[in-house]
């Protein structure tokens, strides 16, 4: 066979892959686009903070209704007790397997300073009862409306594929706690357990119009702890008279590092962040207690062990040091932890495959593990449903090429001047997910 009939068989091969044609994917897309455009500048225009997503969750569930979707809403209930916004779409189209796509919906406790004409100046009370600006800081707004174009593009193609779709909006992923809240509220008894989740998130680390991927970690596992030492106030000027707390938080600090440095193999990738040191009220004054916040990051479940129970081991050891009565020994709590985010090795060479048919290899990029988190592992049972994740590159490929030049890096998300270059990326996020989900729908 001459060269040029193979190359035009793995083109035929290439284009077919969606069984909705390439061209016909992306035709329809594009006329989807400036629609899409609009939907994206009014979300990112109504940002709400994590937990209160009850507007951008009304809205969702309606657009999935108008598209034919079995929308169950108000899906989730939170460690206190309280009602969470999560939604799912049921579209079934014939016998086949069950895919899940997932969206989240918050916003950041960001006031946004972009300049662009459609800015949020939306501002809200946090839960520490403060005014705060909020601003789609993270990318979501870009979730959701790709999220949408997927729902409309599968609804309108059903000869394409088979089974069922499951579109679900999760609330409050900045606080690692929404699609743990809708686990909660045995959302696979609500509806079909699915056999893969599909997801994908925004970032200024990729250019627009490119996505990347890779198999196994994406994002690490982050585990929130609080360590308070208690001492024994006394006067500034008779530290004998007292235990300073401040001096036993210091110690920790510094020795904790040893965990990661010494108790961790090289070859392991580990972190772990001090962020908060809250102690005293006047500098001559020992005050009672310290308290400080701690971030923990790692790919590996022993790793993650290795620096909760080294954590543990430390502050104890460091209260026991300067004699602290066992009654008073550091109180730890972990309010919040989430597991690392892995994709499935054969999902992942499917969204390859899938993505450099529909967008070209040179658009396909390898994703470099990142010590970020996600909660999206929630979703998959602990790690027993398969994830398929990609990053949606939304960089101005220009400032990406300098700030990789000049080693000075952009505005990424949570930054109140993160500005995605979106035009370009919603259609391939659309396209990407889509062609992905017909893939496995079949
Ligand atoms: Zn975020
Ligand atoms: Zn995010």
């Amino acid at each position: 066979m001459p060269r040029t009939s193979v190359a035009l068989l793995l083109l035929s091969a290439a284009t077919s892959l969606a069984q909705l044609p390439t061209a016909e994917l992306k035709r329809q897309v594009d006329a989807m686009r400036p629609a899409m455009e609009s939907t994206y500048q009014q979300l990112h225009r109504a940002p709400e903070l994590s937990r209160q997503e009850e507007k951008t969750s009304a809205f969702l569930a309606a657009e999935l209704k108008k598209l034919g979707y079995t929308v169950t809403d108000h899906i989730g209930r939170y460690e206190d007790g309280k009602p969470a916004f999560g939604l799912v779409g049921v579209l079934k189209n014939g016998d086949g397997p069950v895919v899940l796509v997932r969206t989240d919906m918050d916003g950041l406790p960001v006031t946004e300073a972009t300049g662009l004409p459609f800015a949020s100046t939306v501002r809200a009370t946090n839960p520490q009862g403060q005014d705060v600006g909020v601003m789609h800081a993270c990318g979501h707004d870009t979730h959701m409306t790709v999220f949408l174009g997927v729902a409309k593009m599968l609804a309108d193609n059903r000869k394409a594929w088979h089974g069922t779709v499951e579109m679900l909006a999760q609330p409050a992923e900045e606080v690692i706690a929404g699609a743990k809240a809708m686990m909660a509220d045995h959302l696979y008894d609500r509806i079909p357990r699915p056999v893969a989740v599909l997801d994908m998130h925004d970032t200024n680390n990729y250019a627009t119009g490119t996505v990347a991927t890779a198999a196994g970690p994406l994002l690490a596992s982050s585990t929130s702890v609080y360590v308070t030492f208690h001492g024994i106030g006394a006067h500034g000027s008779t530290p004998a008279n007292g235990k300073d707390p401040i001096l036993l938080g210091a110690e920790f600090v510094v020795l904790a590092q040893a965990i990661v440095a010494r108790q961790i193999p090289a070859q392991t990738p580990a972190v772990l962040t001090v962020g908060t040191f809250h102690a005293g009220t006047k500098n001559n004054i020992i005050p009672d207690d310290a308290t400080l916040g701690l971030t923990l990051r790692a790919y590996d479940e022993q790793a993650r062990q290795t620096l909760v129970t080294g954590v543990t081991r430390t502050a104890n050891a460091v209260a026991a040091a300067y004699g602290t009565a066992p009654d008073k020994m550091p109180t730890i709590t972990i309010p919040e932890q989430t597991g690392p985010t892995i994709n499935d090795a054969g999902l992942a060479a499917k969204l390859k495959q899938t993505a450099t048919a529909v967008i070209g290899a040179a658009n396909v990029g390898n994703a470099e593990p990142i010590m970020g988190s996600e909660d999206v592992s929630y979703l998959t049972d602990g790690g027993k449903i398969p994830l398929g994740m990609f990053w949606l590159g939304v960089a101005d490929p220009a400032k990406l090429e300098e700030s990789r030049r000049t080693g000075k890096p952009l505005p990424n998300i949570h930054s109140p001047l993160f500005a995605p270059v979106y035009g370009p990326a919603l259609p391939v996020g659309v396209e990407v997910m889509t062609a992905t989900a017909m893939q496995l729908l079949r």
